[in-house]
């Protein structure tokens, strides 16, 4: 199995190659040439098996120069008992009837990212290994909060890495930002940003490809590369717990092998309903993709009219791993779903970055409405879901869960399609404290500091805190600094001693 550019059809390489490189270096990102399938057999031969057993039917076919070994190495130690408070890893919860939801978050940061992260030092080093001789990799974040966490837990006194990790100073949560400056690890630097997530983002794309800085990482034998989600060893990962939720399902009952079941996803950088995106492909039945946006709600507009335009508001909002403007990610979808034009992707993404904007034809986007769907969930209406799912089914979920419960009650409303549905909860709701807080009381919250929250929000639904939040009570903040965007990469020669 070959990799390739979505800008760039010329360029191939191999899967470690693609995980350890991150990005292409015309700026494209790494794509499979070509997209495996897994018969109903297939499927039905990973009923009985356990989440590190199914990772490793869905990876290996993709990462073919991996070899057995290397991958039992990778998959075993990323998904051990010891670091998921589910025994089940991803467990999939019926709420009532054909709703169900996939709980993402039962890794050491409590956010779905872990799902990944915990995978992708492995995959990195061993690829590493294979491709880079020797060289330290330096891992640069651009951050909207859990990513952040999520890829220093990950590379945390991992050998031959570091990792510095960039976030908006004012856009993640106040849990978030805990769980970043206290960062134990002696590879690990974190700095907050004056500016959003999308100049985070554009900062970091932008220092991967200056030629002055890689010469400057060349002389200390060190190499970039990224842990956000257009690293291919981000996605893959991801696609895994679909099989895994479906082969679940059928195990429990709800379904039976082949039945067609709808997924949606909270959305961001467009990352995890990729993945999704990607499990279809494969042959698991998938009827509908649903995009979940809050009122940044980008993705909505461009599934329903064609054209993506980031020239608007930006919202900072109380899911604020999904207040992202550029999704990434959508550039690999526009990739497969174009016919594999690079040249119509190129000429988009040119557009994106020169006037924010761009039009699919009209056929593209009606091939994308055959299997996506879209909306978005205000501010009040994720209050009003996360009170009305505990109230009435005992379930706390986290508003990033809530955006995607909202937008998926609207989809049966409009269309009448109630087949047995996923929807993924990224996040506890010990995450995001105080928002689950206020809504679960209407609005009525007592004045209390971060953790006061979580004690109070413990006593008034009864749902366990996670322990990776309620340990960060007694650790100290390591990292206070603050940059401007335009200083990112003074920033990085900084830390990195250049
Ligand atoms: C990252 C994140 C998302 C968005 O996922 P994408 O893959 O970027 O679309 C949603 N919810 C939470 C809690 C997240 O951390």
């Amino acid at each position: 199995m070959f990799y390739t550019s979505t800008r760039d059809k010329s360029i191939k390489v191999t899967a470690s190659q693609a995980i350890a490189q991150g990005i292409s270096s015309e700026g494209g990102l790494f794509v499979p040439c070509e997209i495996p399938f897994f018969s109903q057999d297939k499927i039905s031969s990973m009923i009985p098996m356990s989440y590190i057993q199914r990772a490793k039917t869905v990876l290996r076919e993709f990462l073919t120069d991996f070899s057995d070994e290397e991958l039992d190495y990778c998959v075993e130690g990323a998904y051990a008992a010891e670091k998921f408070s589910s025994s089940e890893i991803a467990p999939t919860v019926n709420i009532s009837g054909n709703k169900n939801i996939l709980e993402l978050w039962h890794g050491p940061t409590c956010a779905f990212k872990d799902m990944a992260l915990q995978l992708l030092p492995y995959l990195m080093t061993v690829s590493a290994k294979k491709t880079a001789g020797g060289k330290t990799i330096v891992i640069l974040v651009a951050t909207s909060g859990d990513t952040g966490k999520a890829a220093l837990e990950g590379f945390k006194d991992v050998d031959n890495t570091k990792i510095l990790v960039f976030y908006p100073v004012d856009g993640v949560s106040p849990m978030q930002k805990l769980q970043m400056t206290t960062q134990q690890g002696s590879n690990v630097s974190v700095c907050a940003i004056n500016g959003n997530f999308d100049d985070a983002q554009n900062a970091v794309k932008s220092i991967f490809t200056d030629e002055q800085i890689k010469k400057e990482l060349e002389k200390k034998n060190m190499m970039f590369s990224s842990a956000n989600s257009i690293n291919w060893g981000r996605l893959v990962p991801q696609i895994v717990y679909y099989f895994s939720s479906y082969c679940d399902m059928v195990k429990a009952g709800r379904i039976k092998n082949g039945d067609k079941i709808n997924v949606v996803v909270p959305t961001g950088n467009f990352g995890n309903i990729l993945a999704a995106y990607y499990a279809r492909c494969m042959g698991l039945p998938v009827k509908k993709l649903v995009c979940a946006s809050n009122a940044n709600n980008v993705l909505t507009d461009f599934l329903k009219t064609g054209t993506y335009d980031k020239n608007r508001a930006f919202y900072t909002t109380t899911s604020p791993s999904m207040d992202i403007l550029i999704s990434s990610n959508l550039e690999r979808l526009l990739y497969h779903m174009s016919g594999e034009k690079d040249t119509v992707v190129s000429q988009l993404m040119g557009k994106l970055s020169s006037e924010g904007r761009y039009t699919v034809s009209d056929d593209l986007i009606f091939e994308i409405q055959q299997l996506f769907d879209a909306g978005f969930a205000s501010e009040s209406s994720v209050d009003d879901t996360i009170k009305e799912l505990f109230d009435d089914y005992g379930y706390l979920c986290d508003t990033h869960t809530a955006v995607a419960v909202k937008v998926y009650d609207e989809y049966v409303k409009s269309t009448g399609d109630d087949i047995p549905t996923v929807i993924d909860s990224t996040a506890s709701p010990y995450k995001f404290s105080s928002s689950v807080l206020h809504a679960v009381l209407d609005g009525k919250v007592p004045e209390l500091d971060e953790f006061d929250m979580v004690d109070e929000l413990n006593r008034i639904t009864g749902a366990d805190i996670p322990s990776p939040i309620s340990s960060l009570r007694d650790k100290s903040v390591r990292f206070s600094n603050v940059c401007n965007k335009n200083d990112m990469a003074q920033m990085v020669f900084k830390l990195l001693d250049l």
